[in-house]
């Protein structure tokens, strides 16, 4: 649901009928929490202001409500004003994204920061949707500086972000090779011709 407090009445009449219809049963109203701005505008505090009109209108009418965080490092699109945070290097090309790396102490600071000001507002439920598991996002996996030091602090290695991602390539097409040559065996055997 948006945090529109020029339509709160409405809204919450919408909450009620889908409600008392059974088309669903928890509003979560939405928060982009993506940082933007230098310093940061707080953007926990700007929101929750607006969360709580609708919290107390619905409370009024017996309904519960949560506090859904949508974006919270970013995801990828452009931002009005970048944010001093350090930001997800591409491992694959070495692009800097507009999101923010989870690595940084800074950011980590900022958002229990935030948490705590959603906290404040007493939600029935507070609910982070974003994707942290890196190796999914575009660019195969964070290789900003932070990153690249820890990882060779852990692994021994003095590897730039360049000679990282084609050892890893390399292993990821092996991998590929060895299962379709496996999967092909296995359809072989399956089908009468194990020789092939
Ligand atoms: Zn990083």
């Amino acid at each position: 649901m948006p945090l529109d407090t020029e339509h709160l009445d409405e809204i919450c009449e919408d909450i009620r009928f889908q409600f008392e219809n059974g088309i669903a049963n928890y509003p979560m109203f939405m928060m982009q929490l993506v940082p933007e701005g230098t310093p940061p505008v707080n953007k926990a505090k700007m929101l929750s202001e607006k969360y709580v009109l609708f919290r107390d209108k619905l409370r009024s009418m017996g309904l519960k409500s949560g506090i859904l965080i949508q974006c919270s490092i970013g995801h990828g699109y452009t931002l009005n004003s970048p944010s001093p945070f350090k930001k997800y290097v591409n491992l694959n090309d070495g692009k800097e994204e507009t999101v923010c790396c989870p690595y940084d102490d800074d950011l980590c600071a900022h958002f229990k920061d935030a948490m705590k000001t959603l906290a404040q507002t007493e939600p029935d439920l507070l609910m982070l949707d974003d994707d942290f598991r890196l190796i999914f996002r575009g660019g195969n996996g964070c290789a900003c500086p932070m990153h690249m030091a820890r990882f060779n602090e852990l692994a021994g290695t003095d590897l730039t972000r360049e000679e990282l991602f084609q050892i890893l390539k390399k292993r990821q097409r092996r991998r590929i090779r060895e299962n379709l040559r496996g999967n092909a065996k296995r359809i072989a055997y399956q089908s009468g011709d194990g020789n092939a």
